[in-house]
């Protein structure tokens, strides 16, 4: 059995059949891309899969046999799931490092303030991402890069079982399309993360 598994996942949005009966399965260390037209389906697969209000979401949904369409969306993170936004919102009066500091403790990460501070810190460098970015307001003024560095920052911090990234190529450049695929194929080798990719294109293919 996979670490997450999709028997027949049927997503309802105000009486609307979105997705009708989609079954997968995901391993560790694994990826699953989600390729198709718009407007077929993706980014409510992707959202309902994390419990978004309003989204009616009816089969199985099994990570590591916790059944996640019966938990909240809190809940569904706890169990190891993370949802990359295609398009991440702004949220001003929340600094980029106390949100990631609340998730991760929301999220059971066990090590002191210290532990925490010394992981972003490295991750942050790693990824070439400056202090004052730290300080800064959650995706307020950033560009389409930064709102992709924050999204793989997160990752790197939060450190999810199984990440669904929707069009996380959209609006990179080549550099930036470079460095989440060398980032995503680093998270997956080293930290066994597995990946649900949402992408029209085939360029992140080779590394995952
Ligand atoms: P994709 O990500 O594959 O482009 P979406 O999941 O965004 O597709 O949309 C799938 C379908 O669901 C579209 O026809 C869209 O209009 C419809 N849809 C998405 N969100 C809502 C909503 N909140 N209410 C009603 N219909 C919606
Ligand atoms: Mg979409």
């Amino acid at each position: 059995m996979g670490l997450l598994e999709m028997n027949d996942l049927t997503i309802q949005i105000e009486e609307t059949t979105i997705v009708q009966s989609f079954s997968a399965s995901l391993g560790a260390g694994e990826t699953l891309y989600l390729m198709g037209p718009n407007g077929s389906g993706k980014s409510s697969t992707a959202l309902a899969l994390m419990g978004y209000p309003g989204y009616k979401a009816t089969g199985q949904v099994l990570l590591e046999g916790h059944n996640l369409l019966d938990l909240s969306p809190d809940k569904r993170a706890q169990a190891g799931l993370f949802l990359s936004l295609q398009h991440p919102p702004v949220v001003k009066g929340v600094t980029v490092m106390t949100l990631l500091k609340n998730a991760y403790q929301a999220l059971g990460g066990s090590g002191s303030i210290l532990d925490f501070q010394k992981t972003l810190f490295s991750e942050s460098d790693r990824l070439g991402v400056s202090r004052d970015f730290l300080r800064r307001n959650v995706n307020d003024g950033f560009s389409g890069g930064e709102k992709k560095r924050l999204e793989l920052l997160q990752l790197a911090v939060l450190q999810p079982k199984v990440a669904i990234l929707d069009e996380p190529d959209s609006g990179l450049d080549v550099d930036g399309i470079q460095l989440l695929a060398t980032e995503l194929a680093r998270l997956q080798k080293e930290c066994g993360m597995s990946f649900i990719v949402i992408t029209h294109y085939n360029h992140l293919l080779p590394a995952l």
